[in-house]
């Protein structure tokens, strides 16, 4: 393994089944856990996801040749400011927050000499939380995108890249605002466009008294299951990429309001060449492996976000 002791910060979906694909790469890695809730622990101690589990970040965090923090993006200042003084020379923080200028911009003035920072984002997950919810197989050629800064030496960044890759992950390295700008077009927007439409059909629901749930179709039910992501994670998703995801949602209204004029003015045409286009790119995800061509999309008990 690329780390011989690995602290695990916060223990939910993505610290577990981090903690579970270093096991099933090598069994002899040292994993150091902490997580604020008596609740989480229990559960992370009863999987065995640590060697040890401590009651501070900090003490979990000292000894470890890499702490990755594993908690929603608004907490990782308060936490850097107890991590970083207890790292030990040499050591590499990185984190799995999916908003990345952020992250750079908030915990990479609190580091110090003789350790490295690496802001990760591993582009895996599930609509479920906690430490129940995790498995080995999450990062299994999935990308894992790191935004380190220049200055950072070129060794730390390959053994984190190589840590990443014994987990599954494919590695590449990216400029902290693109990778917020394409997140916030092929995760973010669409999230939120999820809450917005579920929250339209419960508004409905509320106000007719009509059955949409009883009734839901796919579509719905494949809206619904984004829409049940972690609400903490994706409000601090929303404080962070503000400015990406406000752009983006720029353009997805642009678009509606064509589709919506389309629609009014019976534009069949216009339709039926937009939806080609969008069946396309369905087409590229598939052969690019990163989802199945399963008539059953968005229904697996562990589909992927
Ligand atoms: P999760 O299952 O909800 O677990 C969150 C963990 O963070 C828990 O251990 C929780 O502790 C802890 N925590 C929550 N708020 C905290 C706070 N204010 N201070 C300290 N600890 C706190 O979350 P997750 O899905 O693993 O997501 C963790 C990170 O991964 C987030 O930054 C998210 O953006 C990123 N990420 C998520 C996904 C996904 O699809 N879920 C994918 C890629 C990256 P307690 O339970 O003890 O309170």
């Amino acid at each position: 393994m690329h780390y011989q002791r690995i602290a695990l910060i916060g223990m939910g979906l993505v610290a577990s089944s981090m903690s579970q694909a270093i096991r099933r790469h090598d069994k002899g890695v040292e994993i150091a856990g902490f997580t604020r809730s008596a609740e989480t622990r229990e559960k992370a101690e009863r999987l065995g996801l640590a060697d040890r589990m401590f009651d501070s970040p900090g003490e979990a965090a000292a000894d470890a040749d890499l702490v990755v923090l594993c908690t929603p993006v608004c907490s990782f200042e308060g936490l850097a400011r107890e991590i970083v003084p207890r790292l030990k020379p040499g050591a590499t923080l990185s984190d799995v927050g999916s908003v990345k200028a952020h992250v750079a911009r908030i915990v990479g003035p609190l580091m110090s000499d003789g350790v490295h920072f690496i802001p990760a984002h591993p582009l895996a997950g599930t609509e479920n939380s906690g430490p129940e919810a995790g498995f080995a197989e999450l990062f299994d050629n999935r990308w894992c995108i790191l935004t380190p800064d220049q200055e950072v030496k070129a060794e730390a960044l390959a053994r984190l890249t190589g840590f990443w890759e014994s987990l599954g992950a494919n590695v590449e390295v990216m400029d902290p605002a693109r990778h917020d700008t394409v997140l916030a077009v092929t995760s973010h927007a669409p999230h939120l466009i999820a809450y917005t439409m579920v929250g339209v059909a419960d508004h409905l629901r509320r106000i007719t008294k009509s059955e949409v749930i009883k009734y839901s179709a796919a579509g719905f039910r494949d809206f619904t299951r984004i829409a049940a992501s972690d609400p903490v994670m994706w409000r601090d998703v929303f404080l962070t990429n503000k400015d990406a995801t406000i752009e983006i949602l720029g353009r997805f209204t642009e678009e509606l309001f064509a589709l919506q004029r389309a629609i009014r003015s019976g534009d069949g045409e216009m339709l039926q060449q937009y939806f080609e286009r969008t069946r396309a790119i369905r087409q590229g995800i598939v052969e690019a492996g990163q989802d199945t061509g399963e008539s059953d999309f968005g229904r697996r008990p562990r589909g992927e976000n």
